[in-house]
């Protein structure tokens, strides 16, 4: 039996369907890759040339130190996620959830709102890593608010916000994206924690799902963890897909060294 054969099986017999996903989950859809300096240097060029890696523009210091700066990177990617269309294997991930007995559930590192975007539930998906669509003040303590009303300008060329800065509704300070950075003591985590407590229900009832794990690799672990533990408390079974980092205990599931989009239709043709 394939690998892909195996896969369909564990979905077909699983209670539940438990999505967790990670960055590369987005590359299917065309989103760059931050993974290592140079796949974020030819994201954007212009920091590439002023040497900056990923850790420091994403960072709560760059916000205070260089605004336009921060602002004209997560700018750019708010526009870049609001006007990409999630691929097609996040459809074949809601049909498998919709046929199975029970509500099933999603975890993502993404900050994309993408399985929103693709008519997920919005009530079944966690944010671990927060959201690009809803800001946060750098002052005081107002609750976390939609970006939806923000329409970024970026001088993509040298990655700067042109126009006034995005400010507080609640006291003017400058504004920034409501997801967690590097070094992030200020992050607001509040609308994600009501997630996760709503997503934790859903996995509560739970008899044996199967945890279909896309693109979250070791350097980061918060997804990893979760479906070690889906796995472990919830008695699942893993489907890891992963083109670089696929290897798996065959205790825990099957392992499958693709992206996310091909390795889905596959499964999805076994079905
Ligand atoms: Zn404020």
């Amino acid at each position: 039996m394939t690998l892909l054969h195996q896969a369909a099986q564990a979905i077909a017999q699983a209670d539940a369907i438990v999505v967790a996903a990670g960055a590369g989950m987005g590359v299917d859809s065309g989103l760059p890759d931050f993974r290592g300096t140079e796949g974020f240097w030819r994201a954007y060029p212009a920091l590439s040339a002023a040497g900056l890696r990923f850790e420091e523009v994403a960072s709560p210091l760059t916000f205070q130190s260089d605004p336009t700066l921060a602002w004209g990177f997560y700018g750019h990617r708010l526009s870049l996620y609001r006007h990409t269309l999630p691929h097609e294997g996040f459809g074949i991930l809601n049909k498998w959830m919709d046929r199975a007995p029970r509500t099933g559930a999603v975890f993502t590192s993404n900050v994309d709102g993408h399985f929103q975007a693709a008519g997920f539930d919005p009530h079944q998906v966690h944010e671990c890593h927060g959201s690009i669509h809803r800001l946060q003040c750098t002052e005081c303590d107002a609750p976390p608010w939609a970006a939806h009303t923000l329409f970024p300008d970026i001088d993509e060329a040298q990655c700067r916000w042109l126009g006034p800065l995005p400010s507080c509704p609640a006291c003017g300070a400058l504004a920034r994206p409501n997801l967690l950075m590097f070094w992030d003591g200020d992050w607001q985590s509040a609308p994600y924690d009501e997630q996760e407590e709503r997503v934790e229900r859903l996995l509560s009832g739970m008899k044996h799902p199967v945890c279909i794990e896309l693109g979250a690799g070791t350097a980061i672990p918060s997804v990893r963890s979760f479906t070690q533990r889906v796995v472990t408390q919830h008695g699942g079974t893993l489907v890891r897909i992963n083109l670089r980092e696929d290897a798996t205990d065959t205790r825990m599931g099957v392992g499958i060294a693709m992206g996310a989009l091909p390795a889905l239709r596959g499964i999805d043709e076994h079905l």
